[in-house]
């Protein structure tokens, strides 16, 4: 272990069909008659994290709380954190804020059922919380979410949130309520941005380069915010019939994901998200429009 940094890991569940490829991917209709495999991943993943002596922060689609309460229940079983990632994978700027709030509240019944806990952290998919989804965040308030995780600060795919911040930093909505920002941050090195700490980034990398990459963030006194899906556990899922390029952006690297998961256990600390966010000093507030 180099240093006193802590880093946060977290886990997007869903299953392997839940790619953001609407186009492609069966549509919620048809999510019940697909093979359903959510549990290999995850049981995969609760594993190496008991094997390391780490608890996470689980961000748990209210979906999957409903046709699999139990896996639900058996990862706060284990001392890890349920978070919400939305009840049926919807990207914000489809959903809109009364859409948003209704699948919201769908994915925190589904979630506080299963695991008999208040849900208090949340993550948009797709970390599709742009700046123009801000309104998001006083919904998330309202509905007592105090810790968010949807700001991918660098501009991605689906969206991202370019911000100069490198910690969790708190968000003020007005009438003196703020919320948590645990934001997934690049590496930033010169001028440019790299992002590393998950998903396909995160296959792509060799794991020297990825640990470096770890390594860089600690020198900078920074947490990472590493995040995982349980398909990325499971390299025998079946393959959705993609292009090209798509096909890559889900599949690269899979064989190597439980070796990574492994070194990182073994070099670095890491923590839930709130626990991350207790130990590190915060970055500057952002004070959203019209919460002077
Ligand atoms: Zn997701």
């Amino acid at each position: 272990m180099s240093n006193a940094v802590t880093h946060g890991w977290s886990i997007d569940v869903e299953d392997w069909f839940h790619i953001l490829e609407y186009d492609r991917a069966p549509d919620p209709t048809a999510w019940r008659r697909q093979e359903r495999r959510v549990h290999i991943g995850t049981e995969r993943m609760l594993d190496a994290l008991d094997r390391g002596g780490v608890k996470a922060t689980f961000f748990v689609l209210g979906w999957v709380a409903e046709v699999a309460p139990d896996l639900v229940a058996e990862i706060a079983r284990r001392g890890h954190d349920v978070g919400s990632h939305g009840h049926l994978h919807q990207l914000l700027p489809y959903l809109g804020p009364d859409d948003f709030a209704r699948d919201l509240d769908r994915s925190l019944q589904a979630l506080t059922q299963a695991t008999r806990r208040e849900v208090t952290s949340f993550r948009a998919p797709g970390f599709s919380l742009g700046p123009n989804e801000t309104w998001a965040l006083p919904i998330l308030a309202s509905r007592g979410i105090t810790l968010d995780s949807s700001l991918f600060l660098t501009s991605r795919a689906h969206g991202g949130f370019p911000l100069d911040r490198t910690r969790p930093f708190d968000v003020v909505l007005g009438n003196g309520r703020t919320i948590l920002e645990v934001p997934v941050t690049p590496l930033r090195v010169g001028n440019r941005e790299f992002a590393f700490s998950g998903g396909g980034y995160l296959r792509l990398l060799p794991k020297p380069l990825l640990q470096a990459a770890f390594q860089a963030t600690e020198l900078r006194q920074t947490p990472a915010i590493l995040y995982l899906h349980p398909r990325e556990l499971d390299p025998d899922q079946p393959r959705m019939r993609l292009p090209l390029t798509r096909r890559f952006k889900y599949y690269v690297g899979l064989d190597g994901v439980a070796d990574k998961v492994a070194m990182l256990l073994d070099r670095f600390h890491f923590a839930p998200l709130a626990q991350v966010a207790a130990q590190t000093p915060r970055d500057l507030p952002l004070v959203l429009d019209g919460a002077a």
